[in-house]
């Protein structure tokens, strides 16, 4: 099963009705590397609340204006505000068949907020029976993640993720892909990484425990080859269908 899926990464996104998928894991775990694996072999977004909130800085939106400072001192913003982000985003087509979620719930509010959600009436998963989140937990070693966290460098035009440390580019901080100069976040920064290690184990480590009460959790140990984890996730979604 887990083979052909694979295969099918180098071919055409495998179109079935997959749901929703969350990704639990600190800062720096590989959550957006994976996310991007499963959005490759299922054709399927990825839904990045970061990535959402930076473009919402950029262009300085309202959401923006209120979410930038948070951020750069690594706080969570408000639930609320996130809530509405995310409902809005679910709620477009190319959601439908499902999607992965990237640094989403964070805290228990939302969480709750989003077992709601999806079992609303609002959010009818149009051409799919609706099913249940598949949630795996990418863990990381404290120290392996403040490592990969300074090493990060990502290409502002396409989203592919280096790190200078473990996976260089070709040519120091050029995209490979599309020879862009690489860039280094503002909260990737060690004082405000800190923090967000801190918002992290405060706010967001509690989530396996309301997951894992509910049997929905599925823990994979993310501190190896990204290959390797990618394969353990592919397999995790494919076993959570049949279970
Ligand atoms: P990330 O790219 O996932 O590391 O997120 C970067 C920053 O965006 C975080 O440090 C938070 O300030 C904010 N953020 C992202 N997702 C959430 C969320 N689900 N809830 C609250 N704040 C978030």
């Amino acid at each position: 099963m887990v083979t052909k899926v694979m295969a099918a990464a180098n071919s055409q996104p495998v179109a079935k009705c997959v749901g929703p998928i969350i990704l639990l894991g600190a800062p720096g775990a590989g959550k957006g590397t994976q996310a991007k694996q499963i959005a490759e072999v299922y054709g399927i977004p990825q839904i990045s609340t970061g990535d959402i909130l930076r473009a919402n800085v950029a262009n300085g939106s309202e959401l923006g204006k209120q979410a930038k400072a948070i951020m750069d001192r690594g706080d969570l913003v408000p639930d609320q505000l996130v809530c509405d982000m995310v409902a809005q985003r679910l709620l477009q087509p190319d959601a439908a068949r499902g999607f992965i979620l990237d640094g989403f719930p964070r805290t228990v509010t939302q969480a709750r907020w989003l077992d709601e959600f999806l079992g609303g009436k609002l959010f009818e998963n149009q051409g799919c029976a609706k099913l249940p989140p598949i949630v795996i937990e990418i863990a990381v070693g404290y120290n392996q993640l403040l490592r990969r966290l300074t090493g990060r460098r990502t290409c502002p035009t396409c989203g592919r993720i280096y790190n200078v440390n473990f996976q260089p580019p070709r040519v120091p901080d050029a995209c490979d892909i599309d020879g862009a100069k690489l860039g280094t976040r503002k909260d990737d920064s060690e004082d405000v990484i800190s923090e967000r290690l801190k918002a992290y184990e405060r706010q967001t480590l509690p989530l396996t425990e309301y997951y894992g009460s509910q049997g929905r959790l599925r823990a994979l140990d993310g501190d190896r080859d990204p290959a390797i984890v990618a394969k353990e996730v592919i397999a995790a979604i494919e076993h959570g269908h049949t279970v």
